[in-house]
């Protein structure tokens, strides 16, 4: 580490700080909390102590593939207590943002199964007829085909609203990545001649709004924590919240230097907060 680096890394007096002020925290998932099916050293009791000091938490992941179940179910197999209603992925954002903006609109999912369970929990409907499909809702989809493409351009002729999930161009695997929502919204804008938007994950504001709303907090009593700068620290930019970047997923102490967004504090690891706590 260089002496700006070391700098840079928050003192523990800037953590303590950070956590007697902060109400709610929100955590990133992979690289942060845990990396594959490790759990990251100290997290479990970081959450733990924050729980125990009566501070909010939730957890959220760009990543529709999966149900919110299925992420409980994973950290609190690592050791982390979790609820459904504490894990916020991009297939509740787009359902809650629907809800809110167009609510019982008709929709035709460019998605699996978890976004579509989301949808009808939450007041809409599905449709594969294009003259009657008010929102195209487009996500990481394993099973997309021409069939969907050919009905999406069609409601989109219609008039549809075209929305997404999450950006990412590809999905981290253990063996491979594979491709993400980013493909079938490059499919879906190359035909329409249209932006897919919004896209309401990562790093859009309105997945910490959502974020804000489940936790009954403001941005200005909230902390996001992750390890990702253009993501998860440009959107706790973009929606107030402070953010603080780990270092035990894809950012080192190397590339602190050349950050593409500012965090407003760096801490090794999540285990920090638990000291901070004592
Ligand atoms: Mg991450």
């Amino acid at each position: 580490m260089t002496d700006t680096q070391r700098t840079r890394t928050a003192t523990a007096a800037d953590v303590r700080d950070l956590v007697s002020r902060t109400r709610g925290f929100i955590f990133d998932l992979d690289g942060t909390l845990y990396v594959g099916e490790e759990l990251i050293p100290g997290a479990d009791e970081a959450v733990e102590r924050l729980r125990a000091a009566g501070k909010k938490v939730a957890f959220v992941s760009n990543k529709p593939i999966g149900t919110r179940q299925d992420y409980a179910e994973k950290l609190n197999r690592l050791g982390i207590p979790a609820s459904v209603d504490e894990v916020i992925n991009s297939a509740l954002v787009v359902a809650r943002y629907l809800q809110k903006h167009r609510p019982g609109a008709k929709c035709f999912p460019v998605a699996e199964q978890p976004v579509i369970k989301e949808l009808l929990e939450h007041g809409l409907s599905i449709s594969d007829d294009p003259e009657e499909i008010d929102v195209v809702v487009v996500a990481f989809d394993r099973t997309f085909d021409y069939g969907k493409l050919n009905v999406a351009y069609r409601a989109s002729l219609h008039g549809a609203e075209l929305i997404a999930t999450n950006p990412d161009r590809t999905c981290p695997m253990p063996d491979y990545d594979l491709p993400d929502a980013a493909c079938m919204i490059a499919a879906i804008e190359a035909c329409t001649r249209r932006r897919v938007e919004p896209i309401v994950g990562k790093p859009s504001a309105i997945m910490l709004r959502e974020g804000l709303d489940i936790l009954g907090l403001r941005a200005e009593h909230c902390a996001m924590v992750g390890d990702r700068p253009e993501t998860d620290m440009l959107m706790a930019q973009r929606a107030g919240l402070a953010g603080v970047l780990v270092l035990t997923g894809v950012t080192s102490a190397e590339d602190l230097d050349a950050l593409e967004v500012e965090p407003d504090y760096v801490i090794g690891s999540v285990a920090r907060l638990a000291e901070a706590c004592a």
